[in-house]
């Protein structure tokens, strides 16, 4: 390992796991490399967890759930977050470089997280001393009282993704410090950096020990060991839809609470009478932003004839002017995908197309940049809805170009997949833009934008995109119980 990045938190030491408030090493002694993408070379080693460090980890989260931890006030815990939201503000240049080095996304991106991250913060920290119980009118004969309040639902395991663990993580980071439960983040092998410098950042600022454990290993040992722990009371996994189906069977154990966000396929319509400059910027980021890695990533893309032609050209125009590059080179503005196995995976998809007789307009094959895993966007035209290249998820800059005649025709390709995650439509009509908003089966819809989110709006899927809700107050619910108790006045 000679690469220097010129970072404090890659020092050429191996990143140890975090458990009950230090760096421990794996029981099993094992280490593996962690890889830069841009590079395709390891940035550093990292301790391999496995199920014995995910049990001394769920011990470390029980045991603060029942100790002093669960003494602190609602506005002790909104006071705790907001230090940490200052404190992990003072190191955010650090921050972005790592998630850039380790899951590739160009700085350009990863800069960006910063006001999300304080946002995130502020929301849930808001949320953390504004929650509340029911006291409920009842009918039961005598003279009874109930009231329900929400205590925290307990020890929770979050289950990672290397797509963007950045903004992950904070989904399942920001509930728990409101709520008063307690965690065990389980990063995923190709990117556990942030999360690994982000437990000690959180400890710095007073996050007692235990609270936040992290724990990187395989999905298949220690993923599936935190899944089906005995100890664990609720699962938050954010991956595919294959995986997703693991955690459900493993979740049965003790029947813990899960909240799934899966694979998408998702649709962005683009109607003759919209805007046609941002409707092609727009739907060209929706499907290349995060060099296609975004599960909500708007991947169909469908067209009116009249313009389709014209329409996919511009499309096509946008993906060739963006700046392909290194994470860390300042003018890239997509960067490698995250793992040799995705880029196999993509270029797989690239065969697919060309077998199945879809028109390319730009891309369609590997780059060669230094070493690291690079695609560019790429555009196949004369797709069918019912080719592969649109009925996967590629999880690549990839999009697949489809032409429709009425907005019926249009409605009915868009909800003909198994997935439910988002969609788009692009139309200055604004009857047409709700009609199509209500008639597509996904958890969201955004109209003439794409991809927008924020912590106090509710971000979920469904059909096969899972179910869960994160941001929005009913995000907090999900990290809470509702204890009911009655009272006999008699
Ligand atoms: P991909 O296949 O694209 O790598 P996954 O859904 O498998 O995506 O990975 C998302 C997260 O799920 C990662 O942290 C990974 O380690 C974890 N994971 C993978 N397989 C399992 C499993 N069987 N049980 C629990 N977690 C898993």
């Amino acid at each position: 390992m000679t690469f220097d990045y010129n970072h404090p938190f890659l020092n050429g030491e191996t990143k140890k796991l975090w458990i009950g408030g230090e760096w421990v090493e794996a029981r099993s002694g094992e280490t593996f490399e962690c890889m830069d993408p841009s590079r395709g070379e390891a940035a550093t080693l990292v301790s391999r967890g496995g199920p014995d460090d995910i049990d001394a980890a769920v011990a470390a989260a029980r045991s603060a759930l029942e100790g002093e931890w669960a003494n602190w006030t609602p506005v002790d815990r909104q006071a705790l977050m907001h230090k940490v939201a200052q404190a992990i503000d003072d190191r955010f240049e650090d921050l972005a470089r790592i998630e850039s080095i380790d899951m590739g996304a160009p700085l350009s991106r990863t800069a960006l997280f910063r006001a999300w991250v304080k946002r995130t913060f502020n929301y849930y920290a808001a949320l953390a001393a504004s929650t509340r119980g029911d006291v409920f009118s009842n009918s039961a004969p005598g003279k009874f009282m109930a009231y329900s309040h929400k205590a925290p639902v307990g020890v929770v395991g979050a289950i990672i993704p290397w797509n963007g663990p950045m903004i992950t993580q904070f989904w399942s980071i920001c509930p728990t410090l409101a709520s008063g439960c307690t965690l065990v983040l389980k990063p995923a092998e190709e990117a556990p950096l942030s999360t690994l410098m982000l437990a000690e950042i959180m400890h710095e600022a007073g996050v007692p020990a235990g609270v936040i454990n992290v724990v990187p290993g395989p999905g298949p040992t220690a993923g599936n060991a935190l899944a089906s722990h005995m100890g664990v009371d609720k699962i938050n996994f954010t991956g595919s839809t294959l995986t997703g189906r693991k955690i459900i069977e493993a979740s049965a154990s003790n029947m813990k609470r899960v909240a799934l966000e899966l694979g998408g396929k998702s649709p962005d319509i683009v109607f003759a009478d919209a805007d046609l400059d941002a409707a092609a910027t727009g739907a060209a980021m929706a499907c290349f932003a995060n060099t296609g890695q975004i599960c909500f990533a708007g991947t169909r893309l469908f067209v009116e004839r009249s313009i389709y032609d014209d329409f996919v050209e511009r499309v096509a125009a946008v993906g060739k002017m963006l700046k392909v590059g290194p994470a860390l080179s300042d003018d890239s503005q997509l960067g490698p995908l995250t793992s040799q196995a995705q880029f196999d995976r993509v270029n797989r998809y690239f065969n697919a197309a060309n077998a199945d007789g879809a028109r390319l307009v730009t891309g369609g094959e590997p780059l060669d940049i230094g070493g690291g895993y690079f695609v560019p966007p790429t555009v196949y035209a004369d797709v069918s809805n019912d080719m592969t290249i649109a009925r996967e998820e590629i999880f690549g800059p990839v999009l697949s170009a489809i032409p429709f005649d009425t907005e019926e025709e249009a409605i009915a390709l868009a909800n003909d997949t198994v997935y439910g995650l988002g969609g788009g439509v692009w139309s200055r009509d604004v009857g047409r833009v709700h009609r199509v908003a209500h008639a597509i089966k996904t958890g969201m819809v955004w109209a003439n934008c794409y991809g927008v989110t924020d912590p106090a709006v509710s971000f979920a899927g469904t059909k096969q995109s899972g179910y869960g809700v994160k941001g929005g107050p009913y995000a907090i619910e999900e990290f809470q119980t509702a204890k009911t108790v009655w009272i006999n006045m008699g």
